[in-house]
């Protein structure tokens, strides 16, 4: 079943299919610019026509334009098929006066997109099994995705403000779900379960929160139309500890927005990097927002230490939910495998026997394997 409507999108082989490309600040060009090379060479050897037209988004536009989310990158974005976008915010942009940040662009377009659901898949590589810290035998049969709601919740709540009352200093920012916004979230979940190991876990904190009572009642009654899918419910902090402990045991774990962002950042453990974790936002509109889970990483930008394989492989996510190029899709998540199982790594999955590439070169290798997988099928 499909998981997003793409009645609009284009089929097999049609015609020209325009991806926005959004760099970003810090790691976002390098990272990119590694999925854009693959791409490139997956769309010649499955006769795809792909455009990509870059876009400012992030500090850098707001230091070209003064908006984080110019209206010429929105508009790009609405008339494209889908957006490939490496990070944003940074350093630079980081004084918490100031009235334009960095990551308000990137929320504006999530939400301008109507892309409510973020998949984040986490099937770690065998081959990165030991470069885990997480016991080889723990991460055995770990095949998961989390579904992240997108578009609500604490980073959208009103109101969100900080303010000084006589001597003291004030906060506030504001939980809140509508059934509307959970229901269209716990649907798309139950959906993905059904074809995979039809296991849905639903997490939030409704021992404390009333967002969370109301999404485990409706995230029960849906249950009862999934007939094939079981559902358990799992606190956030009981979530946290499993994830670690006995992650194999999770199929499809959906959660509010914090949660979501949360978690994922601790499921990265298990692939070995945040640098190998894809993901895919989705929503009813048809386009699809692809990138991967980290941030612009500005400790190591601009020194080709940069992991792209999470950016490349959302570019797989972006051939399989907009384009419906399941094949492609699968030889380019093929070609990431063999290059790990021939032993290239950048620095952050760097094991003892095994051969130090950069960011670059990693992009190179994999582009190099999709073109080398297509030979050996004799296309
Ligand atoms: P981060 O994800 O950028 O980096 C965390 C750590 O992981 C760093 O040590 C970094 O070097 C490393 N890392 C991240 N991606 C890597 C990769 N591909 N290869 C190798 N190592 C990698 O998180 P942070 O340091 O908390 O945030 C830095 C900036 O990114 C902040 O401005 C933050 O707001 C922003 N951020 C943006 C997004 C986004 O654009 N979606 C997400 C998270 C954070």
């Amino acid at each position: 079943m499909s998981i997003l409507d793409i009645s609009a999108l284009p089929k097999e082989n049609s015609s020209m299919a325009t991806i926005a490309v959004l760099p970003g600040d810090g790691i976002g060009p390098e990272v990119t610019a590694q999925a854009v090379k693959v791409l490139a060479v997956t769309a010649e050897v499955f006769g795809l026509q792909l455009q990509f037209d870059r876009a400012l988004i992030g500090g850098q536009a707001i230091d070209e334009t003064g908006e984080s989310l110019p209206a010429e990158t929105e508009a790009l974005c609405k008339r494209s098929a889908a957006v490939l976008l490496g990070a944003v915010g940074g350093p630079k942009w980081d004084n918490p006066d100031a009235e334009t940040r960095p990551e308000q662009g990137l929320l504006k377009l999530r939400f301008g997109l109507g892309l409510y659901a973020n998949l984040r898949p986490v099937k770690p590589s065998r081959f990165l099994r030991s470069a885990s810290v997480i016991k080889e035998e723990v991460l055995e049969g770990v095949d998961l995705i989390v579904v992240r709601e997108l578009t609500g919740g604490l980073y959208f709540g009103q109101p969100s403000r900080i303010w000084q009352s006589d001597d003291h200093w004030q906060a506030v920012d504001t939980l809140s779900y509508t059934e509307g916004e959970i229901n269209r979230i716990l649907h798309k979940a139950f959906q993905i379960a059904t074809s995979r190991k039809r296991k849905v876990t639903s997490v939030d904190k409704q021992n404390v929160l009333s967002t969370s009572r109301l999404w485990r009642r409706l995230a029960t009654q849906m249950a009862s139309s999934y007939s094939s899918v079981t559902l358990e419910h799992l606190l956030v902090d009981a979530c946290s500890m499993h994830l670690v402990t006995k992650p194999s045991t999770f199929d499809v774990i959906v959660t509010e927005n914090m949660f979501g962002d949360i978690l994922t950042d601790e499921a990265s453990v298990l692939a070995g990097s945040l640098g190998m974790l894809p993901s895919a936002s989705l929503g009813e509109g048809g386009i699809g927002l692809y990138e991967p889970i980290h941030g612009s990483a500005p400790d190591i930008a601009g020194t080709d230490k940069a992991n792209p394989i999470g950016t490349i492989l959302s570019g797989a996510m972006l051939l399989r939910y907009t384009l419906q190029q399941e094949a492609a899709a699968q030889a380019v998540e093929k070609a990431v495998e063999s290059v790990l199982e021939r032993g290239y790594r950048t620095v952050d999955i760097r094991q003892p026997g095994t051969t130090l590439v950069g960011t670059a070169e990693m992009g190179d290798l994999v582009s190099a394997a999709v073109r080398a997988s297509s030979g050996a099928a004799g296309k």
